[in-house]
C-alpha cells in the first residue's frame, strides 16, 4: 500500500523517527492489512521510508527504513538482525547470560524485543503488525542465534487479535521444547530465575543491570531496603555485596516467592549465605509511611508512575513525594537509590524531582552518579527514553 503524509509528518520521517501517528497520512491508496508493508512517498512522489502498517494502532505506521528505496526480503532481514548483534558484540563475558538482543525501534524492529536468557529466547511483541511475519523473523533467529528455544510474549493489548486472526497466544512456543519450569541464567555470575511464558516484560527487568552492580558496589555491612523489588534483582546483588539485612518489599506474593529463589540460587556465595533476607508483602507507598525501621540504603524502583503524557506532572509529584519518604527512613551516611521506568517523565525532570526531596528532608546529601540506559536497551530517540536512576548519599 502507498501513503502520503503532512508535510510536518514528512520531516520527522525523514529525520529518522519511527512512528507515524494516524493523523499524519494525508493519503492512503486502499485500506491496510494488519502488517503489511507501507511504502510512503514524499510531496514530489520520491520514495521516503517503509514500515509496517497497524490499522488498530494510533501508531499507524511504525517505520523500518527511511532514505534510499530498499526490497525488505530475507537478505534484508539478516542484515538488520545482524546489526543488532554485533552491536552487542563484546559487551557481555560468559557470566552473563541474559541480555536484550533486540530492543525494538533503537535497533529497528519496531514494537519487536528479543531478550536472551541462557539458552532460550523471549520474543515479545507491542504491536500486532509482527504476527504476519513471524515465520520469516523466526527463520532469522534460528539461523544467526544458537538456541534451544524461542517463546513468544505478548503485550496485552494485542492478545486476543493474535489467538483470533493469527492463533499465537501469550508464552506459546515457537521452537524448541517448553521449559521446565523458570529458565535460570546468570548476570554478572549472580544466578536469577526467569518466568519467561509469564512473568512481567520478558520474565525479568534487564534494564537495571548496571544499576544492580553499582548497588553491590556500596552495599557492605548495610542494612538494605528494597521497595518495589519484584524478583529481588538489586537484593542479592547487595546480598553479594556484603550486606548485612536485606529487605525486598513488593505487593506481589508471587514476586517475592521468586526473590526467595534467587537468593537460594546464590547461597554459594559466602556473603549471600551470611547475610540475612526479610520479606514485606504490602503496598510500598503506605508501608514507608508506616514503618518504624531505618535503613542504610534503599532502593526505591516503582512500576511507571505515568502511563499517558496527560499524568506527568502527577507522576512526577509522587516520585518527589515517594522518595522524600524513603529518605526519612535512611540512617545517618545512608544511600537513596532512586528509579524511574515512565517514558513520559524526562530524566531531568525525575532527577530534579528527587533532589528536591532532598533538599525538602532538610538533611545534607551528595549526589553520586546518575544511570540511564545501558547499552543493550539502546534509546534512540526521545520517546524511547524511559530508564534513569540517580544515587544521593546523606552525610547527616
Ligand atoms: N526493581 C525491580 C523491578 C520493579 S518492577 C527489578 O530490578 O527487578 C515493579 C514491582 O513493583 C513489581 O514487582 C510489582 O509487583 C511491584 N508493585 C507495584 N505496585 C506496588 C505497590 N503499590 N507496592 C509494592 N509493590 C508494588
Amino acid at each position: 500500500m502507498r501513503l502520503r503524509l503532512t508535510n510536518t509528518a514528512e520531516s520527522i520521517v525523514r529525520a529518522g523517527h519511527p512512528w507515524l501517528f494516524a493523523d499524519s497520512i494525508r493519503e492512503q491508496n486502499r485500506e491496510g492489512k494488519v502488517g503489511e508493508l507501507a511504502v510512503i512517498y514524499d510531496r514530489n512522489d520520491k520514495f521516503l521510508a517503509a514500515g509496517l502498517f497497524d490499522p488498530d494502532s494510533p501508531i499507524r505506521v511504525r517505520i523500518l527504513h527511511a532514505g534510499k528505496p530498499a526490497t525488505i526480503d530475507a537478505a534484508w532481514w539478516q542484515a538488520r538482525l545482524g546489526q543488532a548483534l554485533s552491536r552487542r558484540a563484546g559487551l557481555f563475558d560468559a557470566t552473563t547470560t541474559g541480555y536484550r538482543l533486540i530492543h525494538g525501534e533503537s535497533d529497528g524492529w519496531p514494537g519487536l524485543v528479543l531478550d536472551r536468557y541462557a539458552t532460550t529466547l523471549v520474543m515479545k511483541l507491542y504491536t500486532a503488525a509482527w504476527l504476519p511475519r513471524l515465520e520469516e523473523v523466526l527463520a532469522q533467529f534460528k539461523e544467526q542465534i544458537a538456541c534451544e528455544r524461542i517463546v513468544l510474549r505478548l503485550s496485552r493489548n494485542i492478545q486476543a487479535l493474535a489467538q483470533k486472526q493469527f492463533r499465537r497466544s501469550d508464552g506459546q512456543i515457537l521452537f524448541g521444547a517448553p521449559p521446565e519450569g523458570a529458565v535460570i541464567f546468570s548476570e554478572n555470575g549472580v544466578r536469577f530465575e526467569a518466568d519467561v511464558l509469564r512473568g512481567q516484560k520478558t520474565g525479568f527487568f534487564l534494564d537495571q543491570r548496571e544499576s544492580r552492580a553499582a548497588v553491590e558496589r556500596l552495599a557492605a555491612g548495610k542494612k538494605v531496603l528494597n521497595a518495589f523489588s519484584f524478583s529481588g534483582g538489586f537484593s542479592v546483588y547487595a546480598a553479594r555485596g556484603g550486606a548485612r539485612l536485606v529487605t525486598d518489599l513488593d505487593i506481589s506474593a508471587h514476586a517475592l516467592a521468586s526473590a526467595k529463589r534467587n537468593f537460594e540460587l546464590n547461597k554459594n556465595y559466602p556473603a549471600v549465605a551470611a547475610g540475612r533476607h526479610e520479606m514485606v508483602q504490602a503496598d510500598a507507598f503506605e508501608w514507608i509511611e508506616k514503618t518504624p525501621a531505618r535503613f542504610d540504603l534503599i532502593v526505591l524502583d516503582p512500576p511507571s508512575l505515568a502511563k499517558r503524557a496527560g499524568e506527568r506532572e502527577g507522576a512526577i509529584r509522587a516520585y518527589e513525594r515517594l522518595n522524600l519518604l524513603g529518605i526519612n527512613l535512611l540512617a545517618r551516611g545512608g544511600i537513596l537509590v532512586a528509579g524511574s521506568c515512565s517514558a513520559h517523565v524526562p530524566a531531568a525532570e525525575f532527577f530534579d524531582a528527587v533532589r528536591r526531596a532532598a533538599m525538602k528532608s532538610g538533611r545534607k546529601f551528595i549526589e553520586l552518579k546518575t544511570l540511564q540506559h545501558p547499552p543493550d536497551h539502546p534509546a534512540g530517540f526521545k520517546e524511547a527514553e524511559y530508564l534513569k536512576v540517580i544515587y544521593l548519599r546523606f552525610a547527616t
